[in-house]
């Protein structure tokens, strides 16, 4: 970890983008009545403390200078090079001549994404500069609080969660908790402020036992953590369990960091020795990490005066990755041969996190509309995710809430549009059966099935709900085109048995919606039948017509049609 102090001290580059950013900035204030360079600062503050480059550190020192003072891109470039103006490009918002209200913003965040997908670094400084916005809020007014912080908690803590940086991501939330819910905020502190104080002393006692057990059986610790929750991830679990306080083990667990991967389990071995684990409650995340590269072992335990606490227990790189995701790998990936700045930030990715963008790009491509991208932004990829099999065994992830319909259009399109009922781990289920994480879902379509108005209600992303609602818009179009028209025909016929289902299947077969149908007799050999049909075309029905003539023992058609 390096801080700006000390990158001044040895980047050239970063010495003149600060002179630059002083002296382009002269002068104006934030709402604080603070000069505004104290956020330029604080912003390359924080990416300096996650170890990114010099180039980082300088864009985020210039991160304003476009959108706010009189100097250009060009200019920028011009100083700095292009690798430090495209990161400032990246994170200059749209100009609002262009765009209003919520299209400005919808679109700055779309235009951000896409420069985040060629260069991952625009992505950590923008989360820099809210983090360090959302801790000068106060000076905002109450609405502008509200919204800026529900909009941090909405949109850029999952984006820092995605990118594997959970400590910012609980540290967003928590700053913003109060701003964006400031009564269930008050609430959450009173009813939990000593159970906080109380469960950290319990955790005393639990490891200095902890500590002499792992001494006698010759596990190595090199530190026992106590972690206390944070407010705003405590107050979503309290959501999922009807605000139910026994549910949480976790208000504050201890973490246990050993020097290798083997030390790990080793501890495990330690800890389950001394308090018996609860069932089904022990993860092996370094055996199967989580989609955003998470590892640690976790066990729930019956511990000291048989109360239940949560154990993590990680090496310090896990620890790392755990807390600064992204950021971390600057600091355990050797430095690349790459050539340009670019493909060195690309690489330092991990897998998941380049496929997620990736995906991202893609995704965005379904949305023109800025509230429609809005919308689905938060609620199919920034939402909390669960993740299902599909028959072959692939992972398709989405989010909490989601049905089997949702998992069809997530597949394909076309998939979703003949859906005609799935199989959950070989169950039939509803058309509205909300899915959970380890799921297998198989979808039964059929060839001309057509998505139904129902439909709507029972999918839960807002891509799904887009694609539906497009198929229907659709088919009413063709409706409207092709209408129908009221259609009265007289058959006279041979009385013969089955004479009548076989003009019935011809009327069918010619869409005809048969209304209402009389026989007359007229002989002993002859009828009539008539036909009073809703017929859906244009013109004389002459196709029908002939198909009738050719019914065996059919010696006449007369017919009428309305308008
Ligand atoms: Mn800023």
């Amino acid at each position: 970890m390096s801080t700006l102090h000390e990158v001044l001290g040895t980047s050239e580059l970063v010495r003149r983008a600060h002179a630059f950013a002083k002296s382009a900035h002269e002068g104006q204030l934030r709402k604080s009545g603070d000069p505004y360079f104290v956020h330029c600062v604080g912003v390359a503050e924080s990416v300096a403390l996650w170890n990114l480059d010099e180039e980082s550190i300088a864009a985020a020192l210039l991160h304003d200078v476009v959108e706010d003072t009189k100097y250009t891109r060009e200019d920028v470039e011009q100083e700095f090079g292009k690798g430090v103006a495209f990161l400032v490009e990246g994170l200059t918002k749209l100009e609002k001549v262009q765009y209003r209200g919520i299209e400005s913003e919808a679109e700055s965040l779309r235009k951000m994404l896409l420069a985040m997908v060629e260069d991952p670094r625009v992505i950590i400084i923008k989360l820099a500069d809210r983090y360090h916005n959302m801790r000068t809020v106060q000076h905002l007014s109450l609405e502008r609080q509200k919204t800026f912080a529900k909009e941090s908690i909405d949109i850029f803590a999952p984006i820092a969660y995605r990118l594997g940086m959970n400590e910012l991501k609980g540290e967003i939330e928590d700053i913003s908790f109060p701003y964006a819910y400031p009564e269930e905020h008050e609430w959450l502190i009173a009813t939990f402020k000593s159970l906080y104080e109380e469960r950290k002393n319990y955790l005393r006692r639990v490891t200095t036992i902890l500590k002499n057990e792992c001494t006698s059986s010759g596990v190595t610790v090199l530190e026992v953590q106590k972690r206390a929750k944070h407010h705003y991830s405590l107050y979503k679990k309290l959501l999922k369990y009807s605000m139910n306080q026994d549910k949480i083990y976790d208000l504050v667990a201890l973490r246990i960091i050993v020097p290798q991967v083997g030390d790990c389990y080793a501890a495990l071995g330690a800890l389950h020795k001394l308090w018996k684990p609860l069932p089904g409650r022990i993860k092996d995340y370094i055996a199967m990490p989580k989609v955003n590269g998470y590892q640690s072992l976790h066990t729930t335990v019956f511990c000291l005066d048989n109360r239940i606490v949560e154990f993590q227990i990680r090496t310090p790189e896990m620890h790392a990755l755990a807390e600064n995701g992204v950021a971390a790998h600057w600091l355990y990936k050797e430095h690349t041969a790459q050539s340009d700045s670019v493909s060195a930030a690309k690489a330092r990715f991990g897998e998941s996190e380049r496929q997620w963008m990736e995906r991202l790009r893609n995704w965005q491509e379904h949305f023109s509309a800025s509230q429609d991208f809005l919308d689905s932004l938060k609620n199919d990829v920034l939402s909390d995710q669960i993740y299902v099999f599909t028959p072959k065994g692939d992972v398709i992830e989405l989010p909490e809430g989601s049905t089997p319909l949702d998992f069809a259009y997530k597949i394909h399109s076309e998939v979703g549009n003949m859906y005609a009922g799935a199989k959950v781990d070989g169950r039939i289920v509803s058309l509205d059966y909300v899915l959970k994480t380890g799921e297998i879902v198989e979808v039964l379509t059929q060839k001309n099935k057509k998505p139904s108005h129902d439909w709507l209600h029972a999918v839960h992303t807002s891509f799904a709900r887009k694609k539906v609602r497009h198929e229907l818009n659709m088919r009413d179009q063709k409706e409207r085109v092709i209408s129908f028209r009221a259609l009265e025909l007289i058959v006279t016929v041979e009385n013969r048995v089955g004479m009548l289902r076989d003009t019935t299947a011809i009327l069918s077969a010619h869409d005809c919606d048969i209304q209402k149908v009389t026989s007359g007799v007229t002989s002993d050999k002859f009828a009539t039948i008539s036909f009073l049909c809703n017929f859906r075309g244009r013109g004389i029905p002459s196709a029908l017509i002939i198909a009738l003539k050719k019914i065996r023992g059919v010696r006449e058609v007369e017919y009428k049609t309305g308008s």
